[in-house]
């Protein structure tokens, strides 16, 4: 098996895998997409009662939003994760209280009237693990109106919880295997002008396969072709596969994580079976 990066940018990725099925690309699918850990906030604590700034102005502790929706948007902001630094929190050396190797606290502290961002949090501790995303809109804040939380973060896998998920849009396809006849073709160009994702060209006063990597499958140029000549199909021992990560890990990150997953159970399986040999 053979990987070929096309894409690689801190969030999408993009490869070529030969030499292999559909059954291991759905295996990869599924553990980058279930099995990757990642830092998502899970506990949110609301200040009640009035919030007083500087000036000793006194605010109301409200937002046009319940407390559950503020926390739920919360949750969903990517949290910068550093895999070797961080702990889950059930398996961490303070048994579960929360400590710096498998908690992040953030501080919300804004008054009104404004709008509340992502990167409003502010980590209590390392700047590193400050939002990156930070224009998502967290809710809008009117006149007297204040927002004062702290919020937790820590790590969990998309099996737990889709907050949890680094990976999105994980998806894959068979990489297209296309034969034009060149002896039959009558250089008409008409599949190159229906094609909607320009895999194919006039070149030299023929038809080429410009970008196999771009075709979806659609037959469109098949069935564009009197004369018959080009025959396309998909090949299910060289996968085409793509996703795209939140940005709390990087899509590299996520990749050799999912593959590092994937070496492990199949080792574990392996050992399994070979007991049962003996
Ligand atoms: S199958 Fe569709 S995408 Fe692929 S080359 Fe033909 S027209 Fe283009
Ligand atoms: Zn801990």
């Amino acid at each position: 098996m053979k990987i070929d990066i096309l894409e690689m940018t801190q969030t999408r990725a993009q490869f070529v895998i030969t030499d292999t099925n559909p059954a291991f690309a759905n295996a990869l699918r599924r553990t980058i997409v279930s099995d990757i850990p990642k830092m998502a906030i899970d506990n949110v604590e609301f200040h009640l009662g009035p919030i007083m700034d500087e000036k000793g102005t006194a605010f109301e502790s409200v937002s046009p939003l319940f407390d559950e929706v503020v926390a739920h948007r919360l949750s969903l902001v990517p949290v910068p994760t550093d895999l070797d630094a961080f702990n889950f929190r059930a398996k961490c050396s303070c048994n579960g209280e929360g400590c710096p190797s498998c908690t992040v606290m953030y501080s919300l502290n804004k008054k009104g009237p404004c709008t509340v961002y992502s990167g409003d949090l502010e980590p209590i501790g390392d700047a590193k693990l400050r939002i990156k995303d930070d224009l998502i809109p967290i809710v809008k804040l009117a006149e007297d109106q204040a927002l004062l939380v702290y919020a937790t973060a820590e790590l969990g896998t998309g099996k737990q919880h889709a907050k949890w998920q680094a990976a999105l849009g994980a998806g894959y396809r068979y990489f297209a295997k296309i034969h034009i006849d060149q002896a039959k073709c009558d250089i008409g160009g008409s599949c190159v002008k229906v094609c909607p994702k320009g895999v194919l060209a006039k070149e030299d006063k023929k038809i080429v396969v410009k970008h196999p990597e771009k075709c979806n499958l659609c037959n469109a140029c098949v069935e564009v072709c009197d004369a018959g000549v080009i025959k396309v199909s998909g090949d299910p021992t060289k996968i085409l596969f793509r996703f795209e990560t939140d940005g709390s890990l990087t899509a590299k990150q996520v990749l050799m994580r999912g593959l590092k997953n994937l070496e492990e159970r199949f080792e574990g399986l392996r050992e399994q079976i070979s007991t049962l040999e003996e």
